[in-house]
């Protein structure tokens, strides 16, 4: 069959655009949890990312740490070989001893150098440390807003999908439960969209098919025009009709929207 006569034409369009308004609002509604979840997820990598610069920042403490005990030991050995100076009498130990001084000198010095480093990179992962942390609070705070925008609007747009359910399961038991089973298994074999506008090119008036874009036949052209009739696209096979020819000429201005 190629075109559908029925004085329920406009209803039948009118039933799409409440289940394209329906099907808008359900992915709205799906598509608040997948946010609220790129939201978290995007909190947690940064919290991750602070907890790493806090580690770093306590493993160069402990170095520190451990580099302040090494120079303690350090001082401890040049003042134990300094008193062994004084008791010596033999000249090789005395000058074995002060070789070793040399050495724990040296030492230190070295430690000393470790030490001062340490510190400048100390200062570098503190400063990270601080970036980070602040860094995480403002994720944290633009993050709980917007979930709580987002969780808002989903709240209001599944609202207005149940009232819109409500409305859209009277519309559809008014009409011929044939007409409707023939709209309904084709919207289930074209993702959503069983009735289509065709879309009329404003200077030339040629139409094209709102589904799949091709242009309509020069047959399906007029079919598309009369009254009461829907015709299907030679191309995608969804069920067109012409705006103007179900719901009345508009004023231009408001014709677009
Ligand atoms: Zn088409």
């Amino acid at each position: 069959m190629e075109t559908i006569h029925t004085a329920e034409a406009k209803a039948l369009v009118e039933l799409q655009k409440r289940d394209t308004a329906i099907d808008a609002l359900a992915a709205g509604v799906a598509g608040v949890p997948v946010k609220v979840a790129g939201l978290n997820a995007v909190f947690e990598a940064k919290k991750r990312s602070m907890g790493a610069a806090r580690e770093a920042l306590q493993a160069l403490q402990v170095k520190k740490k451990n580099v302040e005990l090494k120079i303690a030991e350090a001082d401890e050995g040049i003042r134990k070989h300094q008193r062994d100076l004084n008791l010596v009498k033999d000249n090789n130990a005395f000058k074995a001893l002060l070789t070793e001084i040399e050495t724990d000198k040296k030492n230190k010095d070295d430690l000393e150098t470790e030490e001062l480093v340490l510190l400048e990179e100390i200062d570098k992962a503190a400063v990270q440390d601080r970036l980070m942390q602040a860094e995480v609070k403002k994720t944290e705070e633009f993050k709980n807003s917007e979930i709580s925008v987002l969780e808002a609007a989903g709240r209001e747009a599944a609202e207005k999908l149940a009232a819109a359910k409500n409305e859209r399961a009277a519309a559809a038991a008014a009409l011929n439960p044939d007409l409707l089973e023939r709209y309904e298994s084709l919207r289930a074999n074209r993702g959503g969209l069983a009735v289509a506008a065709a879309h009329e090119e404003p200077h030339t008036g040629k139409l094209s098919c709102g589904g799949c874009h091709m242009s309509l036949t020069p047959q399906k052209t007029l079919d598309v025009k009369k009254a009461d009739t829907l015709t299907f696209c030679q191309d995608c096979r969804c069920l067109l009709y012409l705006e103007k020819t179900i719901f009345g000429e508009k004023p231009k201005e408001q014709a677009e929207g």
